[in-house]
C-alpha cells in the first residue's frame, strides 16, 4: 500500500531508539524527508548511521526537549532544512516511579517536564509549519496508562492523560485547517524503555530478564491477549498509517497498539 509520503517531511523526537527510531527507518522507506531528533548529538548521530541513508532525506538535529532554548534552536537548524509536514512527539521516559508518598515535587517535574511539557514545547515551536501544510500530521506517543493508570507510576500516568487531553483538544482547534492530530497509545514494547524496567525486575527478584518479563506480563499485564511484548515496528507501522493521506478522515482519535493490554472498550 502507497501511503504517499513521497515529499513530505517529518520531524521525530525520542528517534535514537525505540518506537521513534523505527517511525523514522518506516517513514525513510515511504520515501519522506525525515528529521530525527534525541537530546545526545553523538548517539543521535549513530542512530542516523543505523538508518542507513544514501541519499539527503536523512537529518539528525539533537535538542532536549525539557529545554525551551534547546527546542528553539531545534526550530531554527530544521528551518534551515525546510518546513515540516509531519511531527511526532515520541521523546519519553518512566520518570518517577514508586509509591505515591514516595515521589517528591523534583521527580513529578522530571517526569512532566519530559512527557507533557516536552511534546507541548515541540508541538509549539512547529505548529505554523503543521498548521501551514496542506497534509500536516501531529502524533504524541501516549500511552496504555492514560487510560489504565497503574498505582506504582502515577506521575507517568498523569503526564499521558494530560497529553492524551491535550491532543484532543488540539484535534479540534485546528481540524478545520486541515492539521489532523492523533495519538498512539503503545503498552509493553521492548525497547530501551522496557528493557530498563524489566532488567531492574530481574535484579530485584534473582531471576533472568526473560523471566523477570513472564512474570510480568502475567502478574502486571494480564490484558495483553497475545503474552508477549509488542515490537517497536508494531508501532510504527500505525504511526506511519496516520501519518498518511489513508488517514485522512482520521483526526482527534487514540489509537491503542497494546495487544488489548488495556481492559475498557472504548
Ligand atoms: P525509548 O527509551 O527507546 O525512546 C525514548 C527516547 O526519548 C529515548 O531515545 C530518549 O533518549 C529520548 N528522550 C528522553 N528524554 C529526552 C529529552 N529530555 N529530550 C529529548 N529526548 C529525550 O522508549 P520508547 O519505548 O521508544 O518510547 C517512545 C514513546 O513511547 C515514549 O513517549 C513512551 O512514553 C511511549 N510509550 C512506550 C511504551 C513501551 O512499552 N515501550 C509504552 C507506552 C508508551
Amino acid at each position: 500500500m502507497d501511503l504517499g509520503l513521497a515529499g513530505r517531511t517529518a520531524l521525530i523526537t525520542g528517534a535514537d531508539s525505540g518506537i521513534g527510531w523505527h517511525a523514522a527507518q518506516l517513514l525513510l522507506a515511504e520515501g519522506a524527508m525525515v528529521v530525527i531528533s534525541d537530546h545526545d548529538q553523538t548517539i543521535l548521530d549513530r542512530a542516523a548511521a543505523a538508518l542507513d541513508v544514501d541519499d539527503n532525506r536523512l537529518h539528525a538535529v539533537a535538542a532536549d526537549v525539557t529545554d525551551r532554548a534547546s527546542v528553539g534552536r531545534l526550530r531554527e537548524q530544521v528551518r534551515r532544512i525546510g518546513r515540516i509536514d509531519i511531527l511526532i512527539n515520541s521523546a519519553g521516559i518512566t520518570g518517577a516511579t514508586g509509591a505515591f508518598e514516595s515521589i517528591d515535587d523534583d521527580g513529578w517535574a522530571e517526569t512532566l517536564s519530559v512527557d507533557l511539557m516536552g511534546p507541548v514545547r515541540v508541538t509549539r515551536a512547529f505548529l505554523d509549519d503543521l498548521r501551514s501544510s496542506a497534509n500536516g500530521r501531529l502524533i504524541f506517543l501516549t500511552s496504555e496508562n492514560a487510560v489504565q493508570p497503574y498505582p506504582e507510576e502515577i506521575p507517568y500516568d498523569a503526564a499521558k492523560a494530560a497529553l492524551l487531553a491535550t491532543a484532543k483538544a488540539l484535534s479540534k482547534a485546528y481540524g478545520s485547517e486541515g492539521l489532523l492530530v492523533n495519538c498512539v497509545s503503545p503498552a509493553f514494547i521492548a525497547t530501551p524503555m522496557t528493557d530498563a524496567m524489566m532488567d531492574q525486575r530481574a535484579a530485584e527478584l534473582g531471576v533472568t530478564t526473560d523471566e523477570a518479563i513472564a512474570g510480568f506480563l502475567q502478574e502486571m499485564r494480564p490484558g495483553i491477549a497475545l503474552r508477549r511484548r509488542g515490537r517497536p515496528e508494531e508501532v510504527a507501522a500505525v504511526i506511519a498509517f496516520l501519518c498518511s493521506d489513508r488517514a485522512s478522515f482520521v483526526n482527534g482519535s487514540n489509537y491503542r497498539v497494546d495487544a488489548g493490554s488495556v481492559a475498557t472498550i472504548n
